[in-house]
């Protein structure tokens, strides 16, 4: 897509911090830095976000993961641990609208990085997560 800040990177348009690339993804740091090593993982092709992808995409671009999280571990012996990100649609944060995957070395708990994770289950009854159960699995297409 012409006009896709993350198309451009990845088709070395413009200049980038680039960690690894092959024909289907590019890697690049994440010019935020949320955390030392913060690296973003994209498709190639412009897919804008994970409700484009189908299941060749997904299998030909989340198989690359353990290739970047095993170059921070060896970058980054300090790292402690480290979140995947993948931030789809504006409700969800999403900001650029070309897929990525956030890698976000961790070093400590407290880092300028947070997820809160709300428990929310007395809102729904046994009977409620059976029918919402039923519900997705009835909507599973393989
Ligand atoms: P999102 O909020 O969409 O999940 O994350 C978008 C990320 O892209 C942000 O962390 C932001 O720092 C990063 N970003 C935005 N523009 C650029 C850019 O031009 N180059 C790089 N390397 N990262 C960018
Ligand atoms: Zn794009």
């Amino acid at each position: 897509m012409s006009d896709c800040i993350f198309c451009k990177i990845a088709n070395g348009e413009i200049p980038t911090n680039m960690v690894y690339e092959d024909e289907v993804v590019a890697a690049f740091l994440d010019t935020s830095q949320v955390t030392k090593g913060h690296t973003l993982l994209v498709p190639k092709k412009h897919l804008a976000n994970i409700f484009d992808y189908d299941v060749k995409d997904a299998g030909a671009i989340f198989r690359r993961i353990p290739i970047i999280v095993n170059a921070l571990q060896k970058a980054f012996p300090d790292m402690k641990g480290i979140n995947l990100l993948n931030n789809n649609g504006e409700t969800a944060y999403q900001t650029v609208m070309h897929s990525h995957l956030h890698f976000l070395p961790r070093y400590q708990k407290e880092e300028g990085f947070g997820i809160k994770f709300e428990n929310n289950s007395s809102q729904y009854s046994d009977e409620d997560l059976k029918n919402m159960a039923k519900k997705i699995s009835q909507a599973i297409e393989v």
